[in-house]
């Protein structure tokens, strides 16, 4: 499933190939997505694309007066390709802009394509988000805050997008190992120190990933038809019974809200 490394990497590939270039067609060849792709989005030819931003895991396309709202659900892809490129079985949706067209590629059709006229902020889907792991607005004293009051278990609490938006299994497990946290502490006895800590590795993890193009389990194709993800070297997260590459000991796996969770014991600790 593309995470927020994929999403951003595949925004930083589309938005200098799309920004400032004027829809020519729109052409849908299956409306099923996780949502139907509705009538508007049919007629959004005329319309310039200002920019490409991303909230969360949701790209925005801005065009002036409304935004396209893409998500590429479990097995989602976009691609800037040459008109006329033939389409595929699973080629769905493409935005035509002139001489190259935006493809999305969606086998299991959990993704959607939503036009939402007006402030996108206050569109339903992003309304509830919480604080943007890689923005300044999450710092220590604000994960701190966020934190106070909370008994769920610091893992949980990171994954859970209505407090902080994107960052998922992968990057919540990685996190905490960077951090020395027991990923089973409840969220609201963080200390600030681990708060300073846990902030700092959450960018830090988001942005290697982004750097090494994104990592992702499968189906992720970047915005030049590469693939979008090279194998990255994990601290935890999938290492179950493998030594501890800081101290040895073996690496721990465990189930929490129905995800896997790896942690280092040794190295990960309740309270500093
Ligand atoms: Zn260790």
């Amino acid at each position: 499933m593309p995470e927020l490394p994929e999403v951003e990497v595949t925004r930083r590939g589309l938005a200098p190939r799309l920004a400032g270039r004027i829809i020519s067609a729109v052409e849908v060849r299956e409306a099923r997505l996780r949502w139907p792709i509705s009538a508007e989005v049919l007629r959004l030819a005329g319309r310039t694309v200002k920019a490409v931003r991303r909230r969360g895991k949701y790209l925005l396309v801005d065009c002036g007066d409304g935004h396209l709202i893409l998500h590429l659900g479990m097995s989602g892809s976009l691609r800037v390709l040459d008109l006329g490129t033939p389409a595929g079985k699973h080629d769905h949706f493409d935005l035509v802009l002139g001489d190259r067209l935006l493809r999305l590629r969606d086998p299991r059709r959990f993704g959607s394509v939503i036009w939402a006229p007006g402030d996108v902020k206050d569109h339903k889907l992003l309304a509830h988000l919480g604080v943007e792991p890689l923005s300044r607005a999450l710092d220590a004293a604000r994960l701190h805050a966020l934190t106070r009051g909370h008994r769920t278990a610091i893992k949980l609490f990171l994954m859970d997008a209505r407090r902080i938006v994107g960052v998922g299994n992968i990057y919540a497990s990685e996190s905490l190992f960077r951090a020395g946290i027991d990923p089973r502490m409840a969220a609201g006895r963080l200390s600030k120190e681990q708060a300073r800590k846990l902030s700092a590795a959450i960018k830090h993890t988001l942005l290697k990933a982004i750097r090494a193009g994104g990592s992702t389990l499968r189906d992720f194709v970047g915005a030049d038809g590469n693939p979008g993800y090279f194998q990255q070297r994990y601290w935890v997260y999938d290492r179950a019974g493998k030594p501890c590459r800081r101290c040895g000991t073996a690496i721990k796996r465990i189930v929490q809200g129905q995800r896997s969770t790896f942690f280092c014991p040794a190295c990960q600790k309740r309270s500093t």
